[in-house]
């Protein structure tokens, strides 16, 4: 347990004494069913959807909880998890002074949430086995980075991170660390959202967009102490959660098992790893814990304009450091990955 930690210490000051607009529905939650509500100037008419949505997204939240064991005082809802990031962007980091903390090659929106921002960026770069160096990474944050961002499993690399590595830096950093969690479903790690009373300055993202199958209806899930999660709820959009995706989720989290498209993924995946090993442009397999895969090639430039003329559009990652020569390729369905190595054995070396 990190003694003394105090959230308010990190706080923007003009969000430390907001105070937040109240909706209709913040102010009135509950009425008796004969209840009149004139309070929110909606049209009276309609199938349910002519009402706003509870802020709050309190039956979401129960139904979330009780399938991941965890108390629903500890989630939080975004439009997508880039919601949940751009809020704490906003809620921690005042434009032109503070620092965060990366570490590529990782998830694009960190780099581009801090610009728009008009916070400062400082980079760790992973090891070569995409692993933390925690002692780099400590001895930077010496100059007082708000926020730290690791992604495990990390995209586009696709490995998970070292636990123990991961538990250094959250006992370590003085800010606090998000561990980016979107793709966890897929691997046979402990998501880190058991240990947040271990961590007082750990927040974990996840979303619906991956395993859930629910990229289109926009759903993060920010995990957090609830002194944490007052201090986003001060600052989201009222009511940013819509009742469509809100529906949505309820039915999916019902329906879906997790362990079902774990087990089918793995199979695609072991799959495509033994068809890559036979294709001479493919130069190295990266070891993957997540829904993708990232691969060297000898040509990724090339390569990826000679898939996009067969019908086929991967990720080119080249650009990315340690990335050299890597197309990152999403595993599909069986029909999907048996074109993408027919068309890969196409290709001439
Ligand atoms: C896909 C992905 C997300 C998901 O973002 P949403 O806004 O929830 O769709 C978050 N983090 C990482 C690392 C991702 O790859």
């Amino acid at each position: 347990m990190k003694s003394n930690f105090d959230i308010k210490r990190l706080v923007r000051s003009n969000v430390l004494s907001l105070k937040p607009y109240s909706s209709a529905r913040d102010e009135f939650k509950e009425g008796q069913a004969n209840t009149v509500f004139l309070d929110a100037n909606e049209n009276p008419v309609g199938d349910g959807l002519n009402r706003y949505p509870d802020p709050q997204q309190r039956e979401l939240k129960w139904a979330i909880a009780s399938k991941l064991k965890i108390s629903e005082k500890n989630i939080f809802l975004g439009n997508g998890s880039d919601e949940v990031l751009d809020l704490l962007f906003r809620t921690f980091c005042e434009p032109h002074k503070d620092q965060v903390l990366i570490l590529p090659p990782t998830y694009g929106m960190y780099k581009v949430l801090a610009r728009i921002n008009a916070v400062t960026l400082q980079e760790v770069l992973l090891d070569t086995n995409f692993q933390p160096e925690v002692d780099n990474i400590l001895a930077l944050n010496t100059k007082g980075a708000k926020l730290l961002f690791l992604c495990s499993p990390n995209n586009p690399t696709g490995n998970l991170m070292d636990p123990e590595l991961l538990e250094r830096l959250l006992r370590g950093f003085n800010g606090l660390v998000v561990i980016d969690e979107a793709y966890i479903q897929y691997s046979e790690q402990q998501s880190w959202i058991h240990r947040l009373k271990e961590f007082p300055n750990l927040v974990v993202l996840q979303t619906f967009s991956k395993a859930y199958g629910l990229a289109g209806i926009r759903l993060g899930i920010g995990f957090a102490s609830e002194g944490i999660l007052q201090i986003l709820n001060k600052i989201k959009p009222p009511y940013n959660i819509n009742q469509l995706t809100i529906q949505r989720a309820l039915e999916q989290l019902s329906e879906t098992e997790i362990e079902h498209i774990r087990a089918q993924n793995e199979d695609q995946k072991q799959l495509l790893k033994r068809a890559f090993d036979d294709i001479p442009i493919i130069k190295k397999v990266y070891p993957s814990d997540a829904n993708f895969i990232l691969i060297q090639v000898d040509d990724a430039k090339k390569r990826y304009q000679e898939l996009l003329e067969l019908g086929i559009v991967v990720r080119d990652r080249s650009n990315e450091p340690l990335c050299d020569n890597c197309l990152r390729v999403t595993i599909g369905t069986t029909k999907e990955n048996l074109r993408l190595l027919a068309a890969l054995k196409k290709l001439k070396s």
